[in-house]
């Protein structure tokens, strides 16, 4: 709890106390208008500046502290995104997940472009090759070609970083529109105690002016009562749940381990490139067993966080979320002027949000069974769990792709046939291969904690990480031996069948995302209150089909 003492999520205690009166749970209501005194918003270049300045650090400023910001804010009409989050986790970790989340499309984009710029240079300036001749069997034929530079690999990792980080600032000075975001501690003002108080208690306000809520998950949001009470503004407000953009900030260490390690295992292939085939195998093998388990250890931890995702929205219940003022039994610590509960204030909202119809469900139960329900069907099924999104694969995994531009040579100089066998063959490779390795790889970190169990001997966690780095490398020497071997031998049609299956295969293990791209490009809106209706009138043809055949 030290985390959420330092840094109150919950800051109308930090302005009532003035007038104590006024703090009474009469002169405190939640608003959902918002004066024109409050209604602010930062750009997204200004709440990602300076790598992420804004995110870390002490977020009130300390209960009754000034914060010695210059506001950044500004009036708006609408906001673009509300970014909700908990404070406890650390501010870089939101940076980066935020970076992700809106930087890493244009990142991969002027990634793939400079590793290419940078592949095709090597076709014509040989000089750029500079590792030892290699052999390549395509189709049958054995090619000796100029092995592969590190240009594209390292011109698309910086390329990637650079505008991950900087993307932003680059769209300004291009003079791009950004994008209005509500962030809690920049469009909320931090000195002056009224305006602090008006604006938390108009956050549903701000949600009400916003297109879409962006939620950086951690597992403790589910259990705080300012972010329920987020996503309880949003429900009420019948906003659609396809607009509730769930963002688990383990991301931001999975895209950095899985682009690490294969960086590492690309470098090294291109030192072994040189050795005979049978000694390749096993050097490959042997680096592979190196790199993996490092990355896949943390990968599983940050699994096991996800797991909880399912279990805490299966299981939600507003009773549960915990409050900074229930936590110090409504006395501020080292002051001792007592503060009033948010619980109640938030209750009292909610008996107004959730009021059923024929009173036979109480307002927290219609909330509970809202956020259990529609939850479990629009947001479940794209995270949580081992669930990776597609472009987050392709994304952790480019490095495979720029790998390969180092080797747009080798298309240039073999014979045409077995150029375009190659072509495909590399195309397969990083929009299809790479990541159902990953997202197999991740279900395999998920089984091996079912069977094992979680453990919290480190000694022993370790070894279940050994075991399951195993199997994902068995796995994926496996996966790479069928694709190589089907592009090696003279006849086409083992390739022919390959492959289309690894198209199916991408396609089956991420449907959900192609589901999810559906449904935003036909514009569908889907309420919570829809949602829950549709399930009830779904039990109910249910029951009746049950009638009928009985
Ligand atoms: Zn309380």
């Amino acid at each position: 709890m030290s985390g959420e003492a330092a840094a109150p999520q919950v800051a109308p205690e930090a302005a009532a106390p003035e007038e104590p009166e006024e703090a009474e749970l009469g002169g405190r209501q939640l608003a959902e208008t918002l004066d024109d005194d409050i209604r602010k918003a930062v750009t997204l270049e200004e709440s990602l500046s300076m790598f992420g300045k804004h995110w870390v650090g002490d977020i009130t400023g300390g209960l009754g502290t000034a914060m010695n910001t210059k506001s950044v804010s500004h009036p708006v009409d609408a906001i673009d995104d509300f970014l909700s989050h908990d404070w406890a986790t650390p501010g870089f970790v939101k940076y980066i997940t935020l970076s992700i989340v809106y930087n890493s499309v244009p990142a991969t984009i002027v990634g793939i472009i400079l590793s290419m710029v940078f592949g095709i240079l090597q076709i014509f300036m040989k000089p750029l090759r500079r590792m030892a001749p290699m052999n390549i069997m395509v189709g049958g034929t054995t090619y000796t070609v100029d092995s592969v530079g590190y240009f594209g690999l390292g011109m698309g990792l910086f390329g990637f970083l650079t505008t991950l980080f900087l993307w932003q600032r680059v769209r300004k000075l291009f003079c791009f529109r950004s994008r209005e975001v509500f962030m809690d501690k920049l469009c909320i003002h931090q000195t002056d105690p009224n305006l602090k108080a008006k604006g938390i208690l108009g956050l549903a306000g701000f949600l009400a002016l916003s297109d879409r809520l962006v939620v950086l998950w951690s597992p403790r949001y589910f259990t705080r009562l300012w972010c329920v009470y987020e996503i309880a503004s949003w429900l009420s407000q019948r906003k659609s749940l396809l607009k509730i953009q769930m963002e688990p900030v383990a991301q931001g260490a999975f895209v950095a381990c899985v682009m690490g390690g294969m960086s590492f295992l690309m470098v090294v292939m291109v030192w072994l490139a040189r050795l005979s085939n049978i000694v390749y195998g096993i050097a490959m093998g042997v680096s592979m067993m190196a790199v993996v388990p490092l990355p896949l250890h943390i990968i599983r931890r940050s699994v096991r966080d996800l797991q909880r995702m399912p279990a805490q929205i299966h299981n939600f219940a507003f009773a549960n979320a915990e409050c900074f003022c229930c936590s110090v039994n409504h006395v501020i610590p080292n002051t001792g002027i007592t503060i009033p509960c948010d619980r109640d204030v938030i209750n009292t909202k909610l008996n107004v949000w959730f009021r059923s119809e024929d009173g036979t469900k109480s307002p927290e139960d219609m909330f509970n069974e809202y956020v259990r329900e529609s939850f479990k069907k629009y947001i479940l099924n794209r995270v949580g769990g081992s669930k990776v999104k597609y472009t987050l694969a392709v994304i952790a995994t480019l490095p495979g792709w720029f790998f390969i531009t180092d080797r747009f040579h080798i298309l240039y100089e073999i014979d045409g046939n077995d150029s375009w066998r190659l072509f495909s063959h590399y195309l397969a490779m990083t929009f299809g291969v790479f990541p159902c390795i990953l997202r197999t790889s991740l279900w395999i970190a998920v089984l091996f904690d079912k069977v094992f169990g979680v453990r919290e001997n480190m000694g022993a966690d370790i070894l279940v990480t050994i075991l399951a780095a195993c199997c994902v490398c068995g796995f994926i020497g496996g996966m790479l031996f069928a694709m190589i071997g089907t592009l090696s031998i003279e006849t086409v049609w083992p390739q022919l069948i390959v492959l289309p299956l690894v198209g199916f295969v991408t396609i089956y293990l991420f449907q959900e995302d192609l589901f999810t791209w559906w449904k935003q490009l036909r514009g569908e809106k889907a309420t919570a209150q829809g949602s829950v209706d549709a399930s009830a009138k779904k039990a109910d043809e249910d029951k009746v089909q049950v009638e009928v055949s009985v």
